[in-house]
């Protein structure tokens, strides 16, 4: 099988509202990016990355699109089921800038699964039994807003909360204290800073907060500060940013560096990538949370099938893209039963195909044209 043409599709996304993080980080849409490969056996596979605006992390959609007119070229032709092959040739060909090669990576195991006949879960190592729970995600604000929508979630069956913090200690204890006040006792909470606290202020925050049960997720920036913290307090800790590589999760593994680990697809480079970085914290005993940074039903369904692959005692939550975008895909998993408990499907591949007319005319195709 050889990839014959590879096409490029642009997308806004509006949230329903808008999203904040540390330090005053607010987006109210983001930009997403689909990558179709046709293959010469007229079967397609289909890729997605979000990102969300250009100081969440290093990558931004203009970006994305970049690096795959880089990469697209010396593509066409190749066997889209060498899928390591595939991320050779394309770390050969650039340096980097992983999250620019994560939805071709996701393109080929999506023609794998239509190849063969399987669902992804079934080829990234096995389903394992259960549902994956999902994680809610509802931004920062204000307090009331923010024990509203932890309110709101609960209510919908959710048990895995991350709850966004603004960066200033006094700030951040209060809106800490006020979450804890009305946690339930099977609710487990990620208080996530996402890099906002410098190393003196996280410590100050762990002292005061020494009383809580709860996870604290990336605080500082630097894995160094990051780590210096881990050091000094005993909350549980969660790495995210920082794990943009399967190295990097050996290094945190060979430092002990954390207790619970983010794996967002597109920050490593994509399935084929994650999933080396998720067998490795299997092997480490390391449970992990799985998602992306966002996206549509294609983001959605890569996430849940790495997550249905990893034996349950290691899938602490999973992210469902969905709370923040619409599907756009012909079979979308919404939470269902109002327990926040999802089942990946067994269709081939990924599992969901682009709606006709979700994405407009492409903004770039590689190959030629029929
Ligand atoms: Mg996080």
């Amino acid at each position: 099988m050889k990839i014959k043409r590879i096409s490029v599709f642009e997308m806004v996304r509006t949230f329903p509202q808008s999203y904040s993080l540390s330090r005053g980080r607010t987006w109210t849409s983001a930009e997403n990016t689909f990558v179709a490969i046709e293959t010469d056996a007229a079967i397609v596979g289909w890729g997605e990355i979000g990102t969300l605006g250009a100081n969440y992390l290093p990558a931004f959609a203009k970006g994305v699109r970049a690096a795959i007119d880089e990469l697209a070229p010396h593509l066409i032709g190749e066997n889209p089921l060498q899928i390591d092959r595939i991320n050779y040739l394309m770390d050969h060909v650039l340096f980097g800038h992983p999250y620019g090669k994560s939805a071709i990576d996701v393109a080929c195991w999506d023609i794998l699964g239509k190849a063969t006949g399987m669902p992804l879960c079934d080829l990234l190592g096995g389903r394992f039994e259960g549902g994956l729970n999902l994680m809610a995600d509802p931004g920062a604000g204000p307090i009331e807003e923010m024990l509203a929508s932890v309110a709101s979630f609960r209510e919908q069956g959710y048990r895995r909360l991350s709850v966004k913090l603004g960066g200033d200690v006094a700030e951040d204890v209060s809106r800490m204290r006020a979450i804890m006040e009305h946690a339930l006792p099977r609710e487990e909470y990620y208080f996530d800073c996402n890099r906002g606290w410098t190393r003196d202020q996280a410590l100050r925050v762990m002292r005061q907060i020494r009383d809580l049960d709860v996870y604290i997720e990336q605080p500082c920036a630097s894995y160094e500060d990051c780590l210096a913290v881990r050091c000094r307090t005993d909350h549980p800790m969660i790495l995210d940013e920082i794990v943009d590589s399967p190295e990097m999760v050996m290094r945190i593994i060979a430092d002990n560096a954390a207790d619970l680990i983010n794996i967002k697809i597109s920050r490593v480079g994509g399935l084929t990538k994650a999933r080396r970085a998720r067998d490795m914290c299997v092997t480490a005993g390391l449970p992990m949370t799985i998602q992306d940074v966002g996206g549509s039903g294609i983001v959605q369904a890569a996430i849940f099938h790495l997550a249905q692959s990893t034996p349950k005692e290691f899938r602490h939550s999973v992210y469902d893209p969905l709370t923040w975008s619409d599907a756009l895909t012909d079979a979308p998993i919404r939470v269902q039963g109002g327990g926040a408990v999802v089942e990946v499907s067994d269709r081939p591949g990924l599992g969901q195909e682009p709606l006709p007319g979700s994405r407009g005319n492409p903004v770039a195709v590689y190959g030629g044209r029929d």
